[in-house]
C-alpha cells in the first residue's frame, strides 16, 4: 500500500511537476507507483452494434467510425470525458491522444489503469474540427451513456472537463466551482474534475485534479466501510 504522501509525490512528479520538501523530509526510497436506443435491456454487444451503427444525428456523417468506450465491464471508475476527437476517431478508442496520455498517468497514480476503469464519452462521434457537441446531438447520444452506466454499475464517475460535468448534472456552473463536491447521477456518486487537455494547458491545476482523485477513492472507500 503506497502512502498517501508518498502517492501525492509519485503523482506530482509523473506528471512533471516539481515537489519541493524540507530537507529533513528527502529520502532515498525512489517512489514506486506501486436509442433511439429505448435501451434499458441492450447487452453489452446490443449496445456496442447499436452505438456502431447510429445514425441519430448528423455527425455519423462525417466520422471515422464511433467511439464506444474501452475497460472493464465491472470497473469501479468510469471516466466520462466529451467527445471522440481525430486521434480518437482514426482509432476507435477514447483517450488516445496527448491528453488521453495524461489521463492513464492520472489513473495508474491512483492504481487504476485502461483496463481496469470504464471510459467513456458523452458523444460516441467526433464533432468535425473538434468543436463542443450541440444539444440535440448530446441528446440522442444520451441513452448509449445511461445504459453503459448501468452496465457497469461503478462505484464513481469521474466527469473530465466542463462539457462532461455540465451535461451530466445538467447545469451551467463552471467546473472550477463544482470540484470538490460529490453529487448523484441516479445513485452513481459523481465527482468533476479539469479535462487533460486543460491540464496540458494549465499545469498548475495538476494539483488540484489530485485532490479530485483523492475525493474519488474517498467517496469508494467510504462507501466500502
Ligand atoms: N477528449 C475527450 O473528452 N474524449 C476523448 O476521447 C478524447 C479527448
Amino acid at each position: 500500500m503506497i502512502q498517501p504522501e508518498r502517492q501525492r509525490r509519485a503523482y506530482l512528479e509523473a506528471l512533471g511537476i516539481d515537489v519541493w520538501l524540507p530537507r529533513d523530509q528527502i529520502d532515498s526510497e525512489p517512489d514506486t507507483i506501486d436509442a433511439e436506443i429505448t435501451s434499458d435491456n441492450l447487452d453489452w454487444e446490443s449496445l456496442r452494434e447499436a452505438v456502431a451503427d447510429c445514425r441519430l444525428c448528423s455527425l455519423c456523417e462525417s466520422r471515422t467510425q464511433t467511439v464506444f468506450g474501452v475497460g472493464s465491464h465491472d470497473a469501479d471508475w468510469m471516466i466520462v470525458g466529451e467527445a471522440p476527437g481525430a486521434e480518437e476517431d482514426r482509432r476507435g478508442e477514447p483517450f488516445v491522444g496527448r491528453a488521453g496520455k495524461l489521463l492513464d498517468e492520472m489513473l495508474r497514480a491512483v492504481n487504476q489503469g485502461r483496463d481496469r476503469v470504464f471510459i467513456a464519452n458523452i458523444l460516441k462521434c467526433r464533432p468535425p474540427n473538434n468543436r463542443d457537441p450541440k444539444p440535440e446531438e448530446s441528446a440522442a447520444c444520451r441513452a448509449y451513456l445511461e445504459r453503459q452506466i448501468e452496465l457497469v454499475q461503478p462505484k464513481i464517475i469521474l466527469a473530465v472537463g466542463r462539457i462532461a460535468s455540465q451535461l451530466l448534472l445538467e447545469t451551467d456552473t463552471p467546473v472550477g466551482r463544482m470540484r470538490g463536491s460529490v453529487y448523484r447521477l441516479g445513485e452513481t456518486p459523481l465527482i468533476v474534475t479539469y479535462h487533460p487537455a486543460y491540464l496540458l494547458r494549465s499545469p498548475s491545476q495538476k494539483r488540484k485534479a489530485w485532490d479530485d482523485l483523492c475525493l474519488a477513492q474517498r467517496v469508494i472507500a467510504e462507501a466500502a466501510a
